[in-house]
């Protein structure tokens, strides 16, 4: 019998916690719609996606590759972010540059979205600093998955 009432006890304090956060939101998020503004942010939901979340500086977002000065492509075709991608998402396809200071750029550089993970590596793998995952872009959903395959078109900008 008093282990019963202890379950009823703890129950009933489970549930009264839940009841304080329940108002404490709902009078911060009272507050936000009529525009008072108040030190608190997480306490309201953010109305996505007319609303959206600051990205943090370091939040890894969608790929672009970089372009040298005269517009080519920074990317030399070593392979090294081919390698490490442990998704296996990433397929180039080296061709030869008239200078010899560069030697090779990509004829086709495809990162396949659908299987990318986000894992950062080939970012940190590559030597030429040609790849990065600073765009902020985040929303990437497609109709049809090969639409998702991002070629040079795409990650040049
Ligand atoms: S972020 Fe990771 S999974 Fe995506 S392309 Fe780069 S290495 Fe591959
Ligand atoms: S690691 Fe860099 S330079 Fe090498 S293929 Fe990938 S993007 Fe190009």
């Amino acid at each position: 019998m008093i282990k019963a009432l202890e379950y009823f006890v703890e129950i009933i304090k489970g549930s009264l916690i839940t009841c304080r956060h329940f108002i404490v939101n709902m009078v911060f998020h009272t507050l936000k719609v009529l525009g008072i503004k108040t030190k608190r942010k997480g306490a309201v939901t953010i109305q996505y996606p007319e609303e959206k979340k600051e990205i943090a500086s370091r939040h890894r977002s969608l790929h672009r590759l970089m372009r040298r000065e005269d517009g080519k492509p920074r990317c030399v075709s070593c392979m090294l972010c081919v390698t490490v991608c442990p998704s296996e998402c990433i397929a180039v396809e080296a061709t030869e540059d008239p200078d010899p200071e560069i030697q090779k750029i990509p004829a086709k550089f495809n990162i396949d979205m659908s299987r990318c993970c986000f894992c950062g590596f080939c970012v940190e793998a590559c030597p030429e600093d040609a790849i990065r995952m600073d765009t902020a872009k985040i929303e990437i959903a497609e109709y049809a998955r090969k639409d998702l395959i991002y070629g040079l078109d795409k990650l040049l900008g």
